[in-house]
C-alpha cells in the first residue's frame, strides 16, 4: 500500500543498488516518495556467490514484503555445527543458534546473492522506485533546501536527500569529506559456489588445520557455498583453474562433505572468488547536511558472524522509518538515527574484528562462544 509522504522528503536519490540501497528504495517508494536509484554497474549481478542471512535480516525482509519469495528460494536452517579436521570430520559441537529475528523466523538462511538482489529490485520497482544502471554518481552540490546530483559527469536532478549506499569504496563518502575508509584485517577468503551434498543441511565450520576456517552453507536444494579463510595474500593474478587447485589443496585436511566439494572443484566450472576482509566504522555523524551514508559505505567487518548485510538493511530501515515519520529533515532526526544505529553497528564491527584477530594471533585461550552469543542476543532486540 502506498502511504502519503511527509513534506520533508518528497524526492530521494540513492547511490548503489545493493541490499542497503534497495531496502531504502522499497520503504521510501512504498510511502509515496519519488525514489531514483543510481547504480554504476550495467545491471544487477547475474552471477555470484552465496550469503548467510541472519534472523534479524529475515525479519527485515518480511517488513519489506519479500520474505515469502526469499524463503522459497533460499535454504533456512537452525543451529551451527562445528567440526575438526581429520578423518571422519569429527563433530566438536552442535550449537543452537539464537533466533535473532524472533521465533517466527529461522536462525539463519543461505541464499544465492543474485536471487536476493533480483527479489529486492523487483519489489523496489513494483513500489514505484526508478532504477538506473550504467549510472555512476560522480558529484554533488547541496544547499539548505536540496542536493544537486551529478551522474556520469552530467547533472542528474535535484533531490531532497541523497543516500550513499554505494558500498565499501563509497564515492559519496568521499564527496562529503569523510576520510574513514576500509582497512584490511589480514585475512582473505576463498568462496566457491558448488552443488549441495544431501548431508549438508546447515552451516558447518571447521576450526584448526591449514586454514583459519573451512566451512560451507547451503543456499538451496541443489546449491551451497564453501569457504576457506586464509592469511591474506595477493591472489589477483590467480585464474579459475588455479583457484580450483588452491581450494582443493588447502581443503585436503578436511573430510566429510569436503570430499564432495573437492570433487565438484576438480570437475571444473564452479565459480570461485577471493576477497580480503576489511573493517571500518565511520564515527557519527554519517550525514553532512542532506547527504547520508549507510551500509558498507559507513561500516564493514569480516563476515565472522555474518551480520554485514543485516546491518546494512537495518541502517536503511531505521533511516527510512524516521524519514517517513518526520515532519522535517532536522537535527533531531539525525540524532535519533545515529543513536539507534551507531552502537549496534559498532558492536558488530568490534566483535567481528575480535573474532578474526584471535585467530590471526593463534590465541588458544580465547573463548568466542560468549562473544558470539552476546552479539546474537543484542541483535535479537529489534533495531
Ligand atoms: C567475503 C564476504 C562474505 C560476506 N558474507 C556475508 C554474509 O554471509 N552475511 C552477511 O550478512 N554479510 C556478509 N558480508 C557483508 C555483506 O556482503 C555486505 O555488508 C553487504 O553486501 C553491504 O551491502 P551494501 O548495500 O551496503 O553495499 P554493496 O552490496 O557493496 O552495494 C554497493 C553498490 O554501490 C555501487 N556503487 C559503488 N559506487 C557507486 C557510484 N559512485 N555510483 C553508483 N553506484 C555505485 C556498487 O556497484 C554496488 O552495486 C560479506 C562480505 C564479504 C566481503
Amino acid at each position: 500500500m502506498t502511504h502519503t509522504a511527509p513534506a520533508a522528503v518528497r524526492s530521494v536519490a540513492i547511490a548503489g543498488s545493493g541490499v542497503a540501497a534497495l531496502a531504502a528504495a522499497i520503504r521510501l517508494a512504498s510511502h509515496g516518495v519519488a525514489v531514483d536509484v543510481f547504480e554504476q554497474q550495467p545491471g544487477l549481478p547475474a552471477l555470484g556467490s552465496g550469503i548467510t542471512l541472519q534472523g534479524n535480516l529475515l525479519r527485515a525482509l518480511d517488513e519489506l514484503g519479500v520474505w515469502d519469495e526469499a524463503r522459497s528460494l533460499g535454504y533456512p536452517f537452525d543451529g551451527l555445527t562445528l567440526r575438526a579436521p581429520g578423518p571422519g570430520a569429527p563433530i566438536v559441537a552442535e550449537l543452537p543458534d539464537v533466533q535473532t529475528g524472533g521465533p517466527d523466523y529461522p536462525a539463519g538462511m543461505g541464499m544465492y546473492r543474485p536471487d536476493l538482489a533480483r527479489i529486492l529490485a523487483e519489489r523496489a520497482e513494483a513500489a514505484g522506485a526508478s532504477l538506473h544502471f550504467d549510472a555512476e554518481v560522480t558529484g554533488l552540490a547541496q544547499d539548505d533546501d536540496g542536493v544537486d546530483l551529478e551522474v556520469n559527469g552530467a547533472p542528474a536532478g535535484r533531490f531532497d536527500l541523497l543516500i550513499g549506499a554505494d558500498g565499501l569504496h563509497s564515492t559519496v563518502r568521499g564527496l562529503i569529506g569523510i576520510d574513514t575508509s576500509p582497512e584490511r584485517t589480514g585475512m582473505g577468503i576463498w568462496r566457491a559456489f558448488v552443488p549441495r551434498p544431501a548431508e549438508v543441511v546447515r552451516t558447518e565450520l571447521y576450526y584448526g588445520g591449514p586454514v583459519y576456517i573451512a566451512g560451507y552453507t547451503p543456499t538451496g536444494e541443489d546449491s551451497m557455498y564453501a569457504i576457506l579463510v586464509e592469511r591474506a595474500q595477493d591472489r589477483s593474478a590467480v585464474g579459475d583453474d588455479e583457484a580450483h587447485r588452491i581450494m582443493i589443496e588447502e581443503s585436503q585436511a578436511y573430510d566429510g562433505p569436503w570430499n564432495a566439494i573437492r570433487e565438484s572443484l576438480a570437475a571444473g566450472g564452479a565459480r570461485v572468488n577471493y576477497t580480503w576482509f576489511t573493517s571500518h566504522l565511520v564515527d557519527a555523524p554519517w550525514n553532512r547536511g542532506r547527504v547520508v551514508i549507510i551500509g558498507d559505505a559507513a561500516h564493514s567487518c569480516p563476515p565472522t558472524i555474518a551480520q554485514g548485510a543485516a546491518q546494512a538493511v537495518e541502517d536503511a530501515l531505521v533511516l527510512t522509518e524516521l524519514l517517513t515519520g518526520a515532519e522535517a529533515l532536522d537535527q533531531g532526526l539525525w540524532d535519533a538515527f545515529h543513536e539507534r544505529r551507531l552502537p549496534r553497528a559498532r558492536a558488530v564491527v568490534e566483535a567481528s574484528v575480535q573474532l578474526g584477530r584471535w585467530q590471526l594471533e593463534g590465541n588458544r585461550e580465547a573463548d568466542p562462544g560468549p562473544l558470539i552469543f552476546g552479539i546474537a542476543q543484542q541483535m535479537a532486540v529489534p533495531a
